[in-house]
């Protein structure tokens, strides 16, 4: 790539950047403006992922995944605006409706599935949301309005959000006091190690897809999620293995002893009203072995 000086900063800096560098930056740019408009016209939705008991077989619960229809660029994925939310500080209103969405939801499924409801709802948090003091009102807000337990709610942070920070600890640990759970999301992938879980206020452990989907080719990483589940499970911690995409890693992941698993081989993430159909056909747990 033809990388040129572009601009001397007022601090007589220079930052160097290439085309696909100035590309990037223009989309961003263009998504910050789109993405504040999306959050007006309606244009931001929830899917729900299915997770599966392991343990037992069975749907036990969904996870709440954020997706944007844009009129002209069609669906765009939250890889792709998340980061653009957060440098922004959209992902405060944007996580709020996520998470009012997905309480809402779960309600609704409990009124018209009962006992076939899935029994918990998982909603992914950014640590910018983390930083706001009006975190946990909100979150008892969304509990209470939707009038579902708390326990059933589930919120998911990353590791290293989680373990960096102690004001960000301080506010799990009062989330945790409402009786909603906490779920260290992508773990393996961040700083925090092992040796650092039980000082986190967390319930469950997500094992991240990478570490998954090297289990049965790295002997590393099969070890690596053996420790994990083992020592979440001392700590009295639950584990979700996440991106489960073949019956062979279903059925290693439980005989490894993990709690729960979530992935394309049960389900995709699903339109709000593609779950009550999913769970209903309840398909045969094809991890048994
Ligand atoms: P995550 O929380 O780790 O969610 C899991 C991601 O893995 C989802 O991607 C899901 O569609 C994908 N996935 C699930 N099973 C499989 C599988 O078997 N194979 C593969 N290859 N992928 C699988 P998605 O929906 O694109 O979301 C990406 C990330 O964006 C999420 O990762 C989460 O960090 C973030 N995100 C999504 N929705 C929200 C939200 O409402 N708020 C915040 N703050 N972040 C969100
Ligand atoms: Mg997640
Ligand atoms: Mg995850
Ligand atoms: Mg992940």
């Amino acid at each position: 790539t033809a990388m040129y000086e572009a601009k001397r900063t007022g601090r007589g800096r220079y930052v160097v950047f290439d085309p696909a560098m100035h590309e990037r930056l223009a989309r961003s740019v263009a998504t910050e403006a789109d993405l504040r408009l999306a959050l007006q016209r309606n244009e931001l939705f929830v899917v729900y992922q299915p997770v599966v008991d392991l343990q037992r077989g069975g749907p036990c619960g969904v996870e709440a995944l954020v997706r944007w229809r844009h009129p002209q660029r069609g669906l765009v994925s939250p890889l792709e605006f998340i980061a653009v939310a957060e440098e922004s500080g959209l992902i405060v209103a944007l996580g709020a409706h996520v998470l009012r969405t997905a309480c809402q939801q779960l309600a609704a499924w409990q009124r018209s599935l009962g006992a076939q409801a899935p029994a918990s709802v998982a909603v992914n948090l950014s640590a910018v949301q983390l930083r706001q003091p009006s975190l946990v009102a909100e979150v008892q807000r969304c509990v209470a309005e939707a009038g579902i337990a708390p326990g059933a709610l589930q919120l998911e942070v990353t590791e290293s959000l989680a373990a960096q920070d102690e004001t960000a600890r301080a506010r799990l640990r009062e989330i945790k006091a409402l009786g909603v759970r906490i779920a260290l999301d992508d773990f393996g992938t961040g700083y925090s190690s092992l040796a650092c879980l039980h000082q986190l206020p967390v319930d469950t452990v997500k094992i991240d897809r990478s570490f998954v989907s090297h289990a049965e080719t790295s002997d590393y990483h099969r070890v690596l999620i053996e420790a994990t589940i083992r020592v979440a499970r001392t700590l009295g911690m639950d584990t979700v293995a996440e991106g489960i995409e073949t019956p062979s890693q279903a059925a290693l992941l439980q005989r490894l002893d993990c709690g729960r698993g979530q992935g394309y081989l049960w389900s995709p993430p699903l339109a709000a009203e593609a779950v009550a159909p999913w769970l209903l056909q309840r398909p045969p747990q094809r991890a048994a072995a």
